[in-house]
This record gives C-alpha cells, sequence and structure tokens, in this order.
C-alpha cells in the first residue's frame, strides 16, 4: 500500500497530520500534550493528536450532563433514528475507516472491513431495539392495584476500549446506550487515537445534519489518567471497560467502590478441543485461523489446542505443515495471512513468553522469532509458533497477546473440559467432534465454564446478535446482542393502586 493512497481515506474520515483529541459532538479541541500514532505495518508516522487533558475532561463532563436532560426526553424510536443514520454514515465510509483500523492495529484488510461492518450490524439491532425496551407486567396480590416494571436511561456511560478492536467495542456500548438514552464519553486506547477521531467526525456528521445537542457523543483521548478519573466519577453511572484483567481489576475495583455500575471485559485464554471424533480438516482451520488471526491479539484467539491422543500427531503435523505455509507481512496485501503485533513492547512480551515456556518444559515443534528486512520496517512482525506443553504451566495460564499456540494431550472428554477450564480466564471455548453426546456434554452444565462455548467453530470471532462476554477473570460482562442493552438502563417497578383504600401488602393491619 502506497502511503498516498492513505493519505486519501485520511483526508476523507477529517484526519490531518496534527489533530485534536477532544470533542464533545461538534468541533474538536484539547490542550494536553502530544500523542503520536505510528502504523505498526510500516512503522510510519500517521498523525499526531493533542491529548486530552484535565480541564477537557472538565468539559466533556459538563456538555455531557447537560446533553443527557435534553437527550433522554427525545422517544427512543427517534433515538433509534440517530443510530440507523450514523449506521448509514459508516455504509459510506467502510472503505476509509476499515483501511485505517487495518493501518492504524496492523489487523488484515479484511478483519479491518470486517471491524466496520459489525459496527454496522450493531446500529441494525439497536435501530430495532428502539421499539422494544420492553418490561414485564405482573399481577399484583392486592385487589384494584396493578404493577409492572420500566426502563429508564443510566444518564453517562464512560466507555474505556483496548487497542485491538479500535472502533468495533466502542460501537457495541455507545449505539445500545444511545437508544436506552444514555450519552457517552469514550475513552479510547491510546494506541489508536486517529481509528477514535475519525468515528467521533463520522457521528459528528449527523449530530450537526440533526442540530442534536452538543454532548451526546464525547470523546476524550488521553493516557489512563484520564481513564482512572472516568473511572472514579460518581457523576458516569456506568463504566463499560474492554482491557486486561490486570488494569480491569482496578477498574472493577474502583467502579464499585462509588457503587457505579461497570461491564468488564477482560482478557481470555481460549482453547479448543479436538476429540477423536473431530472433523480434522474443519479443526485444523479453525485452530490455525483463530491461533494467528490478527496476529493472536484477539480477546478469542485460541491460544489452547486440547488434542485426544489418538489424533494428536496427526493435528500436530498438519498444523506444522500450516504454520509452514503461512505468509507474513503488510496485512494491507490480502495475500498475507499474518500481520504485525500493536508495538514493540508487544514483541517483547512475545519474546519472553516463549521464554518462559521454554524454561518451563515447553517443547516448540514450531520455532517463532522475530522478523527483519525490507518487508518488516517496523519491527513488529513476529513467527506464529506452536509449543506442546502442560496446561499447570505458569505461561499457559497467563494470556499473552501474541500468535503462541500450546498443545495439550488428553485421554477422556472428562479430563479434556478440565483442562479447559482450569485456566483463571473464561471467555471463549470450543468443541471439535461429529459426536452429538460429546457436543451436548461440553456444553452442559458440566461442560465449559466460558461466557461463550462453540460446536465446530473455532473460539475467535462472535456475531453481533448474541450477548458477548465471558466469566472468571474475563469480569462476567456482556454486550453487544441478546438482551444486554439492560445492562444500560435501570430497572423500575411501579404499583399502581387504583381503589379509594390502601390495602397493606402481606394482609398486615394498620388502622389509624
Ligand atoms: P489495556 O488494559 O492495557 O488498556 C485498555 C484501556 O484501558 C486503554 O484505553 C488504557 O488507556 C486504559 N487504562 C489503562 N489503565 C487504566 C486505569 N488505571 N484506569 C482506567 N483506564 C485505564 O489493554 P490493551 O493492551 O489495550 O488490550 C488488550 C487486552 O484487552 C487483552 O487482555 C484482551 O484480551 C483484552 N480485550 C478483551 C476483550 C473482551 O471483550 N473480553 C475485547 C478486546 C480486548
Amino acid at each position: 500500500m502506497s502511503s498516498v493512497s492513505i493519505s486519501e481515506n485520511l483526508k476523507r474520515l477529517g484526519i490531518t497530520s496534527e489533530n485534536h483529541g477532544t470533542s464533545t459532538g461538534r468541533d474538536f479541541f484539547s490542550s494536553g500534550e502530544k500523542i503520536e500514532s505510528y502504523s505498526p505495518v510500516d512503522g510510519k508516522l500517521i498523525g499526531s493528536v493533542n491529548a486530552s487533558d484535565h480541564q477537557d475532561y472538565e468539559k466533556v463532563l459538563a456538555k455531557a450532563q447537560e446533553a443527557y436532560i435534553e437527550f433522554r426526553q427525545i422517544p427512543a424510536p427517534k433515538r433509534g433514528d440517530m443510530v440507523r443514520q450514523f449506521g448509514n454514515k459508516l455504509r459510506a465510509y467502510k472503505d476509509d475507516l476499515g483501511k485505517l483500523v487495518s493501518y492504524e492495529m496492523g489487523k488484515s484488510l479484511q478483519e479491518g472491513l470486517g471491524e466496520v461492518q459489525e459496527m454496522i450490524d450493531i446500529c441494525d439491532f439497536a435501530v430495532g431495539l428502539s421499539r422494544q425496551l420492553h418490561g414485564y407486567t405482573m399481577h399484583s396480590e392486592r385487589p384494584g392495584h396493578r404493577m409492572y416494571e420500566q426502563y429508564h436511561p443510566l444518564g453517562i456511560v464512560g466507555v474505556i476500549s483496548a487497542f485491538n478492536f479500535p472502533v468495533a467495542v466502542w460501537s457495541w456500548n455507545a449505539a445500545l446506550a444511545w437508544i436506552c438514552g444514555n450519552v457517552v464519553i469514550w475513552k479510547p486506547s491510546e494506541k489508536t487515537p486517529l481509528c477514535a477521531i475519525a468515528c467521533q467526525n463520522i457521528f459528528n456528521e449527523v449530530a450537526k445534519e440533526n442540530n442534536l445537542p452538543e454532548g451526546i457523543s464525547n470523546l476524550l483521548i488521553a493516557d489512563h489518567e484520564i481513564g482512572d478519573r472516568l473511572v472514579k466519577d460518581k457523576k458516569v453511572a456506568l463504566v463499560s471497560f474492554t482491557g486486561s484483567t490486570r488494569v480491569g481489576r482496578i477498574v472493577g475495583k474502583n467502579v464499585a467502590e462509588r457503587f457505579g455500575k461497570s461491564i468488564l471485559e477482560l482478557g481470555g485464554n481460549n482453547a479448543i478441543i479436538i476429540t477423536e471424533n473431530a472433523d480434522l480438516n474443519m479443526s485444523i482451520i479453525g485452530a490455525v485461523f483463530g491461533a494467528v488471526g490478527t496476529a493472536g491479539q484477539r480477546c478469542t484467539s485460541t491460544r489452547r489446542l486440547i488434542i485426544h491422543e489418538s489424533v494428536y500427531d496427526e493435528v500436530k503435523n498438519r498444523l506444522v505443515k500450516a504454520y509452514g505455509q503461512l505468509k507474513i507481512g503488510n496485512p494491507l496485501n490480502e495475500t498475507n495471512h499474518v500481520g504485525p503485533l500493536i508495538d514493540q513492547s508487544a514483541v517483547k512480551q512475545y519474546q519472553d513468553s516463549i521464554e518462559k515456556c521454554k524454561s518451563e518444559g515447553g517443547k516448540f515443534v514450531v520455532e517463532g522469532g522475530v522478523l527483519e528486512g525490507n518487508d518488516y520496517k517496523s519491527s513488529c512482525y513476529v513467527k506464529p509458533c506452536i509449543a506442546e506443553v502442560e496446561n499447570s504451566y505458569a505461561i499457559v495460564q497467563h494470556e499473552t497477546f501474541a500468535p503462541i499456540l500450546y498443545l495439550i494431550k488428553y485421554k477422556t472428554l472428562d479430563e479434556a473440559i478440565a483442562i479447559q477450564n482450569d485456566v483463571p480466564q473464561g471467555l471463549s471455548s470450543a468443541i471439535m467432534t461429529q459426536n452429538l453426546r460429546e457436543a451436548e456434554l461440553f456444553l452442559s452444565y458440566g461442560g465449559s465454564d466460558c461466557g461463550i462455548a462453540n460446536v465446530n467453530i473455532g473460539t475467535s470471532g462472535a456475531e453481533i446478535g448474541g450477548a458477548f462476554g465471558g466469566e472468571k477473570e474475563t469480569g462476567g460482562g456482556r454486550e453487544s446482542g441478546s438482551d444486554v442493552w439492560k445492562y444500560y438502563m435501570r430497572r423500575q417497578t411501579n404499583t399502581i393502586n387504583y381503589t379509594t383504600s390502601l390495602p397493606l401488602a402481606q394482609g398486615i393491619k394498620f388502622d389509624l
């Protein structure tokens, strides 16, 4: 990809070489320190951003509070119409934004475009939901009384997101938050600031065209200090945090401390069980894509393969062969399978994990390594690798955000399920089998303990229509489809007495 072609995409998205990182829905401003965004694809500077500081934070919060009072009065289907228009804008900007995602984050162009498609899909989903924010009605135990429950907006929703899904995660949250009547303050990863500015620019077009108040969609580009302030701010009713378990632990505590609500979407350590009854062609495709797609930087990336002893050698040999055919290089070139890691600190973590694995006894059947040369100028390209390990190794229990795949052998399905569950994380899991009993056991209460459990599909990725999230150290939150919208509203139970007396519940008498 030439630098000329990306500069045209950037121009159409309103990105220049110097940008401001704060917006409340009209213009951009900010007075904080400069953040520079370098592409992991070729190491070039894409642009810089003046970050948001504490003064900017205060302005954003004040605008968001004001906007909420107005926005909550707009009927939900009309808020849905705003989201519909935003989805249409995303359709128009899909190529530009998809390319920027790929260039700034380093995922393949197809995955960059796929991320924007997820944004469009969640907008469509939210538009439909905007007419379906239903509560139950129930029968009162008292005569002449009616009971029902309704859902009200929460207020300000803070979204803190990770670098690996620089646009989709925000939209999963924002589209639902908006139709529910909330306003959103987004603190994206400081590693992908330009993707966030592009998204806000696109929203700002909708806001201007509809003469919407400022403060419905707000952006704060800054490091963890402003993120921490958002998390501790009592005026932020819900904090939806996507990121590492290490940071999520701090965020979760800080939000709970002030009795705020949180959605925590943290690290995964996802496994595929390949049974003796698996279709091995499907298993190999699912495992390789899950392990090397996005260079192993998906929360749902496949990290462990738990393989039945009878097919272990065959699976291992086929994986080694498949890894030998992988093309590593510029992710905007569609013939490449694996792009770069996000930055050099991620490369260092990958190298350290390989060393730790070896020191614990791991045997590499495909060796790792950092690639050098003209095609790898950013120094962020690494070789996907495979090691034979024990599940109990400390490094196997830990999520390394890189393409390292661990192989573990098992004898019985009960043992395989126990291994699959025996990690601190609980995000995504899968079984490859053509045997109904095996599949049903895996999906039962005695099976996978993860938020996502698949049969004959790998661990990587998910459709927006389902609730997305995981258990244990993955944080317990759910985002996106199903009835997740309820997280973005407060539930109120209402009882109405339409008689001329006041009977008390449980037959209690209180005569005056
Ligand atoms: P990270 O935890 O380093 O950063 C995430 C965000 O938190 C960034 O915006 C960062 O600025 C902010 N932050 C850092 N310290 C903070 C603090 N003290 N208070 C408030 N905000 C703070 O994560 P990352 O490296 O960007 O992303 C990779 C991680 O995200 C992986 O662990 C991955 O599994 C996880 N992830 C999870 C999901 C999911 O849905 N479960 C999805 C994507 C990524």
